[in-house]
């Protein structure tokens, strides 16, 4: 089911898109909404982490505690997030045909999010080595991978992108796939939203595409050379629309450049692991966007999803379900 926005007075109903599961409900405005449709091309890697009291230094070897492995990759992270916020969410991007790859699109699979477009491919899966240390710091050597074969995602986003509201992008795949997923998301109609993370320099191709940037405190400042938030939020409007700068637990700057903009404080919670805040956040604002709310609702839901993940350990492990989002948010 899905409202048609340019006719008010109508409700589409698209029996395709009608699943056992959809769940169709009244948002805050008291409009009729469906779920929001949001695709994600992206990094998928597992993280392969360590822990130790301490890192060796070159030539040492030191004995470790524990090892885990945990599906990871900012894509993968944001999908996950999304769908589990109750988006319906499909991802592109690639994997090893390898058992890494089998397991993190079954992990993508198991979280509702549709991997047709997430190819398996004559490469390694991208891994990214994380050693941590007692005292709280880690090292980390990432190796793309797979992810460093996507170059023209086009064929497959072109059936991703029908019928999405956003497509979210992150820096973690190599950059003419970002650029053309950008380039066909706007020829689409989908509103592109991209996390600048890791921080690199943003080509003008890309950023003419981009809706609405979602950088935190140290992306913007190494993007603008301008340490305030406020100030960097503002130069960024020069070359977006629009931008959410996050603050950590300071919560998020939100400015447009047709005016509007807030602070949107962070609730208080008790912190235990910060992975993939930033990727909770972003999946859980363009599910709320998606979903026809104004941009403080979302902020403030994305928010609450956000501080729900930081008081659990791990990445796409942290990520709340909708109704805890709904009940940590009343
Ligand atoms: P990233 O994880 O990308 O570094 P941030 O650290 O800015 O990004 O966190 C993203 C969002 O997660 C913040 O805007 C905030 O809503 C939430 N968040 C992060 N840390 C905390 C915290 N300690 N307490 C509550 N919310 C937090």
């Amino acid at each position: 089911v899905r409202y048609d926005s340019d006719r008010q007075d109508s409700v589409v109903i698209d029996h395709d898109r009608v699943r056992p599961t959809s769940k169709v409900d009244f948002g805050r405005g008291g409009a009729w909404m469906g779920r929001a449709r949001v695709c994600v091309l992206g990094s998928a890697n597992m993280d392969l982490v360590v822990f130790a009291d301490r890192a060796p230094a070159s030539g040492e070897t030191v004995a470790g505690r524990r090892f885990v492995t945990i599906p990871g990759g900012k894509g993968a992270n944001q999908a996950i997030a999304a769908a589990r916020a109750g988006g319906e969410v499909s991802m592109v991007g690639a994997v090893g045909a390898d058992p890494y790859g089998d397991e993190i699109r079954a992990v993508l699979a198991g979280a509702g999010v549709g991997v047709e477009g997430v190819a398996r491919v004559e490469a390694t899966t991208g891994t990214a080595h994380i050693l941590v240390e007692d005292s709280g710091d880690n090292s980390i050597v990432v190796v793309s991978g797979a992810n460093g074969t996507v170059h023209d995602p086009v064929a497959g986003l072109d059936a991703a992108l029908e019928g999405a509201e956003f497509l979210l992008l992150q820096l973690e795949l190599p950059m003419d796939a970002v650029v053309a997923g950008a380039r066909a998301a706007q020829a689409h109609g989908v509103k592109v939203v991209l996390t600048p993370a890791p921080a690199s320099p943003l080509p003008p191709d890309l950023l003419d595409n981009v809706d609405l940037l979602v950088p935190n405190e140290h992306e913007a400042g190494i993007l603008t050379g301008k340490d305030a938030p406020e100030a960097a939020a503002s130069a960024l409007l020069d070359v977006v629309p629009e931008v959410v700068v996050t603050l950590g637990a300071r919560g998020a700057r939100w400015l447009r450049r047709d005016g509007g903009g807030d602070h949107l404080p962070a609730p208080r919670v008790e912190v235990r692991d910060t992975t993939a805040a930033g990727d909770t956040f972003v999946g859980a604002l363009a599910v709320a966007l998606g979903e026809g709310r104004p941009m403080p609702a979302a902020l403030r839901w994305a928010g609450a999803a956000a501080a729900l993940s930081v008081q659990r350990e791990g990445a796409s492990t942290s990520m709340p379900t909708r109704d805890e989002i709904d009940r940590f948010d009343r």
